[in-house]
């Protein structure tokens, strides 16, 4: 499993990795623990980052994306990891897809902890003080000041993440003010239900791969055939089309026809004007018959019906 924990200083990134390690057996990458190494052993990584991290900026994103690409190549890496603390920037972000594209590896998803930003200075000073009293050493960047600056940092530079990675449909948002327990519980329901899309993603995937390789001669022939099999469909269905056209229009022509007649009859005052339906409706079957070349009947039949409805019109009328 590959994930990215995205939230503000004091969110509890630290304290969820700590927990998603021991549960899915995966390694937590922390950019600030490698930077704060870095720092520690004097590393010209650390000689970059040591001022500026001190300040509450951010270290240049060439610098992390190096620490990164070189740390997941690493053995512990190899059955996944947490990102914690990277990316931070869009072009962190970018450069975190070409590398796992590059090395064919799949991000499971993003797990950003969505937390009250008045609540992290309580929170932050609480870690201060739990690390006196174990009597750790104090980050030199967990000062009130200092604080300020790395969440609007977070706010300017980090949170855009989001829009990256919810176009990419990766995103999960939890509510990081729950109880750490419930905040667990819901990051662990969340990743679960996207470890069984996924599977039955993939599953589907495999049924349909296995189909097509399961019948590669049927597929060839049907392949080879088909754009022969297509114009012929094509080329029958304008044919009928064509002829259902005309003969639509022989039926009408002659239903005018016989029916004006028919009319011009009746309006003599002729008794033979109540044959004149009989009569439109043979001389239209036959002609639309014609026309139609003993095809297209039904269409034929439908108009060659509406003269003699015509003409029954007009005789009633008289
Ligand atoms: P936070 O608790 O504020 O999230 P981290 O321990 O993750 O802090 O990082 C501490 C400091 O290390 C940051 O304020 C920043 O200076 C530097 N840093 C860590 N990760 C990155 C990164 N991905 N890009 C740039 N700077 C970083």
């Amino acid at each position: 499993m590959r994930l990215i924990l995205l939230g503000p200083p004091g969110a509890g990134k630290g304290t969820q990795a700590q927990r998603l390690v021991q549960r899915h057996g995966i390694v937590q990458l922390s950019t600030g623990d490698m930077l704060r190494a870095a720092v520690a052993a004097q590393t010209p990584t650390g000689l970059i980052a040591k001022d500026i991290m001190a300040n509450g900026g951010l270290v240049p994103d060439e610098v992390v994306v190096n620490i990164i690409a070189d740390r997941i190549e690493q053995d512990d890496a190899k059955n996944g990891f947490i990102l914690d603390g990277f990316p931070r920037t869009v072009p962190q972000a970018e450069a975190l897809d070409v590398l796992l594209k590059k090395k064919k590896l799949k991000l499971d998803a993003v797990v950003e902890l969505r937390v009250n930003e008045s609540a992290l200075l309580a929170r932050v000073e609480k870690r201060v003080t739990e690390m006196l009293e174990r009597g750790e050493s104090v980050r030199a960047d967990d000062t009130p000041e200092v604080l300020s600056k790395r969440l609007g940092n977070y706010r300017e530079q980090t949170e855009p993440l989001v829009h990256h990675y919810s176009d990419k449909r990766k995103l999960i948002t939890i509510d990081g003010m729950m109880p750490i327990e419930e905040v667990t519980a819901e990051i662990e329901r969340v990743l679960a239900a996207v470890t069984k899309a996924d599977e039955t993603a993939q599953a589907a995937k495999r049924k349909v791969a296995s189909k097509r390789a399961a019948k590669p001669a049927k597929a060839a022939k049907s392949a080879k055939r088909a754009p022969a099999a297509k114009s012929k469909a094509k080329a029958k269905s304008k044919a009928k089309r064509v002829v259902k056209k005309a003969a639509k229009k022989a039926a009408k022509n002659v239903t005018k026809k016989v029916a004006g007649k028919a009319a011009k009859k009746v309006s003599r005052g002729s008794k033979k004007g109540s044959k004149a339906p009989a009569k439109a409706r043979k001389g239209t079957r036959k002609t639309a018959a014609k026309a139609a070349a003993g095809r297209g009947r039904k269409a034929t039949k439908k108009v060659a019906k509406r003269p003699s409805k015509a003409a029954k019109r007009l005789t009633k009328r008289r």
